[in-house]
């Protein structure tokens, strides 16, 4: 071909812009089918896609002077493959020597484990706050090291905690290491990871989120994106305080790509941990239809367990489909994946899908 010839070749389809709002372990199980399921596809378009990963920050917490934000490192350790894959949380091969010498000085809490290659990760995050960098800034330098292979974006880079009202209750209903649970507000980690929300929750409340700004990119990613994808994640402490962010679920209400989500409880159970608890504190039920009532203004499509089809009240805009939802071996998470974005692609508007 001499100079000056106008190419020939055929400019390549765009890829598809995905966006998808995450919480933690459940979360990044999900992402990892749905990276699989855009790599392996023949579209070109699916193949090309390029993820935008929203994620909760209202589990972070400050110990020992360090910056955890828990939620965004599943979602890194598990794309970047530093996850440790029993147990769905932290870094793989992890020891726990700093941990044990802080004990052995007696500082508190002891209930959250801080492994020593974790503990990497929060001392380089806090470094760069301490800095000036902002949470959005310092993610994407941890991302340099991990290539999770998505762009993730904290919902906010303003503090936003969670914390839990616990219910009064009598002292012979107690956890035994409950301590003087009851009747007070804790951090929400201290309600889930020491207390194991065996205490009920009278309120659980995302303190600073109605303050907060979404971090630069959000609500671009949630507006021009092709799909919208709400992973499994819990409805209340994951994907709720991410939507108790002002200007998200406005995003969300009117952009033109299809939300489509994927139901976090099958027959009535949340499958694995405790948000049937964090769904109790609000009054809701812990089932496929009470969670997609949750996301009534935005949501156009509902992927649920099979057995659970019937129990979804129908309702004008919202497709719901039975799928395998149990994301239990590597083929059956990309399986899951796939589905979803099948499920997205048909109800894109026809013209934007031409
Ligand atoms: P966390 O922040 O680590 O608690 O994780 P997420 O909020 O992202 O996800 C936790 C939720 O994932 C749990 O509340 C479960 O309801 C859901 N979950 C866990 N395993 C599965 C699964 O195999 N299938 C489905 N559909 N949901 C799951
Ligand atoms: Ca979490």
């Amino acid at each position: 071909m001499s100079a000056g010839t106008p190419s020939t070749v055929p400019a390549e389809p765009p890829g598809l812009a995905v966006t998808a709002l995450a919480g933690g372990v459940g979360g990044a199980r999900f992402l990892r089918g749905l990276l699989a399921a855009l790599r392996t596809s023949e579209d070109p378009a699916r193949q090309r896609a390029r993820v935008t990963v929203i994620g909760n920050t209202a589990d972070d917490i400050t110990l020992h002077g360090l910056r955890i934000s828990p939620d965004l490192d599943s979602v890194m350790y598990t794309l970047g493959g530093g996850i440790d894959e029993v147990r769905g949380w932290g870094r793989s091969a992890e020891t726990s020597g700093v941990a044990d010498e802080l004990a052995a000085y007696g500082r508190t809490p002891d209930w959250f484990t801080l492994g020593d290659k974790d503990i990497a990760t929060h001392v380089v995050r806090t470094q760069l706050l301490a800095e000036g960098a902002t949470l959005s800034e310092a993610t994407r330098v941890l991302c340099e090291r991990w290539r999770p292979g998505v762009d993730l974006l904290p919902m906010t880079d303003d503090p936003v905690q969670t914390h839990v009202d616990l219910a009064p209750v009598a002292a012979s209903d107690r956890p035994a290491d409950a301590g003087e649970a009851g009747d007070r507000r804790v951090h929400f980690q201290e309600w889930w990871v020491r207390l194991h929300a065996a205490v009920p929750a009278r309120a659980i409340v995302p303190v600073g989120a109605a303050d907060a700004r979404p971090a630069p990119g959000v609500l671009a990613a949630v507006r021009d994106a092709d799909v919208v994808v709400l992973p499994p994640s819990n409805p209340v402490v994951s994907i709720g305080t991410i939507l108790a962010v002002p200007g998200i679920r406005e995003a969300l209400r009117t952009t033109a790509a299809p939300v489509v989500g994927v139901s976090p409880v099958i027959g009535g159970s949340p499958v694995r941990g405790m948000a049937d608890a964090c769904l109790a504190s609000i009054g809701v039920p812990t089932t496929a239809g009470a969670v997609a009532g949750l996301y009534a203004d935005f949501l156009d499509g509902w992927l649920v367990a099979p057995e659970d089809v019937g129990g979804v009240e129908a309702r004008p805009g919202l497709t719901v489909r039975g799928r395998p939802l149990l994301m239990s071996s590597p083929a059956a998470t990309r399986a899951l994946g796939a589905a979803t974005l099948d499920l997205a692609l048909e109800l894109r508007a026809p013209e934007a899908a031409a």
